[in-house]
């Protein structure tokens, strides 16, 4: 360890409440900034599909994705849903977004994010190690549900690259499906189970055990919305509530909100939110032995404690405007198809903002622009899964060690 640093996190998700504990367990001097407590239902890592998905390291722009987008936008249970007024302040970043969807693109981005995605489990099982979080990680297969053969195969392109990287299923028949599932309806007749991944049980309590587990070993929390970074040579600055706080470092952890933060210091950051759905149907008839991926409708479903939860699906339409009933109507009609026989009495609804840069690559490291400060967000579809690894690096590189992989795909200068 290098001498104690104090340092600042600005962000509890669970990217900023992974990097502070890291930090934490280094011997640091840290304090976490929020507006809202870790666990509340405005941050993204409460709301998710739960899923350490080490093997989603298929960016959403694959080869074919732009001829697919009027079915998705129009057809009928398309999982793509559009606040039209929002339309010309996305298409600069929807432009470049697109243009990923080629092989070339698809396999840069896996390469990267196998890096930070692929000991996701084991990365979780030692951050949460000895804390009460580690009651909310469950491990087991994770499994894709098709119409059939041919729809599975329509993938053939994503799951041979998963194979590059080492990922291994088990192709399942129907009959095999029933018998891990025999309350499956007739519409998904294939099955591929992808190995050891984990989910978990409850993420927005998952988040605040860790939080906990933070503040037990004599973190400090700031009930504070952040209204300006900066950085110099000496020391770095955060302005929270109008007051002004001296730090060594900052880590800038704000989810799909990072952007304004990270701009005032110089950077382009191409930032959107992809806003997404849950429905949790809290005492249903019926649960999932194991996460599914719905091929066709896009959205996982998830045991967890609260119930089911069907998790997923996107809409373009910004920060702040309200949620939609769309894609809720879609959960509930595509539940029906899953399971026929389900029934629920009682269900909790949500959305939330995935932080989703153009290269569907997050940012992480050290800004170009203002010494001491550094960026861990940006983590779209799968900032749950590479939440604590990336704190762990954001740790590594504030004390003066090296980590072991290439972080210059995620370089904060990436889009200046
Ligand atoms: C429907 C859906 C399903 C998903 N499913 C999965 C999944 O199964 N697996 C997976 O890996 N990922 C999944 N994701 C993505 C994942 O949830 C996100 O990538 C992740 O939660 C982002 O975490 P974060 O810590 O960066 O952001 P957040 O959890 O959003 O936290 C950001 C925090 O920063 C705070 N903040 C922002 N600006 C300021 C400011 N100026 N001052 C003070 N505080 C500030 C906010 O209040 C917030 O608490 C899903 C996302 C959605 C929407």
């Amino acid at each position: 360890m290098t001498t104690p640093l104090k340092v600042a996190v600005i962000g509890a998700g669970i990217v900023g409440t992974s990097t502070a504990l890291w930090l934490k367990r280094d011997g640091h001097d840290v304090t976490v900034f929020d507006r809202i407590e870790p666990g509340n239902p405005n941050q993204t890592s409460y709301g998710n599909a739960g899923l350490l998905a080490r093997s989603s390291i298929i960016p959403v722009p694959t080869p074919g994705l732009i001829k697919a987008v009027p079915k998705m936008l129009f057809g009928t249970d398309g999982p793509l849903f559009m606040k039209w007024p929002y339309l010309p302040k996305l298409l600069p970043w929807l432009i470049p977004f697109l243009k990923g969807a080629n092989e070339q693109a698809v396999r840069r981005t896996a390469d990267a994010l196998s890096n930070i995605l692929g000991d996701a489990v084991d990365q979780h099982a030692a951050l949460a190690k000895g804390t009460d979080a580690e009651q909310y990680i469950t491990t087991g297969s994770y499994t894709f549900l098709y119409k059939d053969r041919t729809a599975f195969e329509k993938e053939a392109l994503s799951f041979s690259i998963r194979a590059e990287h080492g990922f291994t299923w088990d192709e399942m028949d129907r009959d095999a499906l029933l018998q891990v599932d025999p309350n499956l309806g007739p519409s998904y007749t294939f099955g591929a189970a992808v190995r050891d991944h984990g989910w978990i049980t409850n993420p927005g309590a998952y988040t605040s055990a860790l939080f906990d587990a933070f503040l037990a070993m004599g973190g400090t929390f700031n009930k504070a919305e952040v209204d300006d970074i900066n950085g110099t040579d000496n020391a770095a600055q955060v302005t929270a509530n109008g007051e002004i706080h001296t730090f060594d470092r900052i880590v800038l952890a704000s989810g799909a909100w990072s952007k304004k933060l990270a701009e005032l210091l110089g950077h382009k950051i191409a930032l959107e939110t992809e806003r997404g759905y849950h429905v949790i149907l809290k005492d249903s008839s019926i649960r999932p032995p194991c996460p599914y991926m719905i091929g066709d409708a896009k959205f996982a479903l998830t045991p967890m404690q609260m119930g089911v939860r069907a998790a997923g699906l996107v809409e373009f339409g910004g920060l702040h405007a309200a949620p939609s009933t769309k894609p809720l109507d879609l959960f509930r009609r595509s539940l029906r198809r899953i399971y026929p026989e389900i029934e629920w009495q009682e269900e909790d609804t949500w959305m939330g903002h995935r932080p989703s840069t153009t290269d569907s690559l997050p940012m992480i490291g050290e800004s170009t622009k203002a010494k001491g400060i550094f960026f861990a967000f940006g983590a779209q579809h799968i900032g749950l899964t590479s939440g604590p690894k990336t704190g762990r690096l954001i740790a590594d590189l504030i004390d003066g060690r090296r980590p072991n992989i290439d972080l210059s795909p995620f370089a904060s200068n990436r889009f200046d």
